[in-house]
């Protein structure tokens, strides 16, 4: 029997912010976008959360729904800086570290380096030891498996831990909404219910092959989740070749001016995600899409990593400059960084910031 933890820190953004400058604390504050542009809320304090705002919502939908919420920019090196400490504190007890993003990893403890033997005993050190070091709160999960420990760090947040032993994870998982099932989004949700489908224990009448019929591929892993199997490994390293954000758009472009707002918004995604996931590439490769689905890409090195907006901006729009645009229209950009070098990345699918391949 396996023994995975998994550690998600309390309203991340916000919780640094409210730390660092004591007049946020306590009140509602969203670290992200400000609600004059597009901006969207990264993450909410938990005084914010109780107005209804939350992550991934327009800032200016969030400011309706708490019209004191104060607003504050990001600062990723701040976060970089707790990533890189709580990284430090979870390779006290292991080495198999599989990080999700900066605030949230998975341990595999079935044997840990301090000879503890209680997985639930590392959690809780590691929670205090979180505290003790950086003044903030995290929460944890405790079970045999991936899908259940995840599941467990966020029931009883903030400042949560929270154990499923061996013989409660298959009730657990029936009681289980279809919602929180690893990639049931809105829609399958929505397909899910339409089928009766409403917890665990539903989807347990299934057969294998009809929750593939009904779902694809993922009804392999929904048949055997139900049945408390989650052989899933903690990933310690695993290398992505590239970094990208790509749109394809409701109507062509067909003017230089809308490919370059364009080029913005997907240089802006694209930065982001580096800082999210502390990457710097040396190449950068633009992608288009032509209205007849025709497909090209160009790409520039540097001999230095980079990772900030305006190299990415400029080098697209630079890029763009070398394609035949003349009587075209486009249907698709997009921009990727590749080439990392020593850098390691981690992904998962169904995560925001999911990391794409170019082909
Ligand atoms: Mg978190």
């Amino acid at each position: 029997m396996r023994k995975i933890i998994h550690i998600d820190m309390d309203a991340f953004y916000a919780s640094v912010e409210q730390r660092d400058f004591p007049e946020y604390k306590g009140k509602p504050i969203a670290v992200g976008g400000s609600p004059d542009g597009r901006g969207v809320v990264a993450t909410a304090s938990y005084e914010a959360r109780r107005f209804g705002v939350k992550s991934a919502m327009p800032s200016r939908q969030a400011l309706q729904l708490c019209p004191e919420l104060i607003f504050v920019r990001p600062r990723f090196d701040a976060y970089k800086a707790v990533s890189t400490h709580i990284r430090e504190i979870f390779s006290r007890y292991t080495d198999l570290i599989e990080p999700l993003s900066l605030d949230e990893a998975y341990l595999d403890v079935t044997e840990d380096k301090l000879n503890i033997g209680s997985a639930l005993e590392i959690a809780k050190q590691i929670k205090q030891a979180i505290k003790d070091e950086l003044n903030l709160t995290a929460s944890a999960g405790v079970s045999s498996g991936k899908f259940v420990a995840k599941i467990a760090s966020d029931m009883n947040k903030p400042d949560g831990l929270t154990f499923i032993g061996p013989s409660k994870i298959e009730s657990f998982i029936e009681k289980l909404p279809v919602e929180r099932f690893f990639g049931v989004g809105k829609v399958t949700a929505k397909k899910m219910k339409s089928m009766q489908l409403h917890t665990g224990a539903d989807l347990k009448k299934l057969s294998e092959p009809d929750l593939v019929k009904y779902f694809g591929k993922v009804g392999k892993f929904y048949y055997a989740i139900v049945r408390g199997i989650d052989n899933r490994t903690v990933q310690a390293e695993r290398q992505t070749k590239s970094l990208a954000a790509e749109d394809t758009f409701e109507h062509d472009l067909i003017t230089i001016e809308e490919m370059h707002t364009e080029l913005s918004k997907l240089a802006d995604k694209v930065a982001i995600r580096l800082n999210k996931h502390q990457l710097k590439g040396r190449t950068i490769t633009l992608k288009l899409k032509y209205s007849d689905f025709k497909q090209i890409t160009r790409n520039q090195s540097f001999p230095n990593p980079v990772s900030d907006y305006q190299t990415i901006v400029d080098t697209a729009k630079l890029l763009l400059e070398n394609v035949d645009l003349i009587d075209k229209k486009v249907r698709l950009l997009g921009i990727s960084l590749s080439n990392f070098n020593e850098i390691q990345i981690h992904s998962r699918p169904g995560d925001p910031y999911q990391l794409q391949l170019f082909d």
